[in-house]
């Protein structure tokens, strides 16, 4: 077996002990593996071991790898980083799920350049901390973004999505996620996914509720100097 793919095992091995300790199916969970500094041959070789969701924060890193990697049967990119209003064009051209519309102005954008295309999965980041330059919306007007976003057709909102803050134990920040994914879902019912968990706390984010994982070291190992 490869490093990688022994690290994959484990964690994949570790996800489902959380869940069945949080009294959760391990088959409802999707692991998203972020390969964001890493090769595009990286996503080759997760692609070769069976994983079809992968991460990348960057539009342009994203937009490169994706064309490197060409198309493969079932493989999604999600869009987990914060977006340009700018670059909305390229980040829908390349992703099938956007995890960071954190603004109406954005919504808009993403809305603009999808004509004529299938509706695109989005996600509502949430600024769990009180530091605006973490990216996402304030919970204060989350309620109002997802009114928003729900009215333009070509987005499709599924859920929230967030960081853990760096000051806080990850448990608590994730309970208040969960309060806010139900907030976001008395205005759009079956927007039900909750993108939450990193390498460091991926078990909490699972007993809070989570079911979208982003999980890049634990998998990828460390990664290279940001280029
Ligand atoms: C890099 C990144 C991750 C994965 O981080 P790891 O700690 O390596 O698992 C998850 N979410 C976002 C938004 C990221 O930028």
């Amino acid at each position: 077996m490869s490093d990688l793919s022994g690290r994959l095992t484990e964690v994949d091995a570790r996800i489902a002990a959380a869940a069945r300790a949080a009294g959760r199916d391990p088959g409802t969970l999707t692991r998203i593996v972020v390969t964001k500094f890493h090769p595009a041959s990286l996503v080759d070789e997760l692609y070769e071991l069976g994983v079809r969701e992968v991460g990348e924060n960057r539009q342009q890193e994203l937009t490169e790898k994706a064309h490197a990697v060409g198309p493969r049967d079932g493989l999604r990119w999600h869009f987990i980083g914060q977006a340009q209003t700018n670059k909305a064009r390229a980040i829908r051209a390349a992703a099938s799920v956007v995890h960071s519309v954190d603004r109406p102005r954005l919504a808009d954008a993403l809305d603009a350049a999808g004509e004529g295309m299938p509706r695109l999965d989005v996600l509502l980041q949430i600024n769990l901390t009180d530091d605006p330059g973490r990216g996402g919306v304030t919970p204060g007007d989350l309620e109002q973004l997802a009114e928003h976003t729900a009215a333009r057709d070509t987005l499709r909102v599924r859920g929230v999505m967030a960081v853990a803050p760096l000051d806080e134990p990850p448990a608590a920040a994730f309970e208040r996620l969960a309060q806010y994914s139900a907030l976001v879902r008395a205005v759009v019912p079956d927007a039900d996914w909750i993108s939450a968990g990193m390498t460091g706390d991926f078990a909490e984010a699972i007993a809070a509720g989570a079911t979208h994982l982003r999980i890049g070291s634990a998998i990828t190992g460390p990664r290279p100097e940001r280029r």
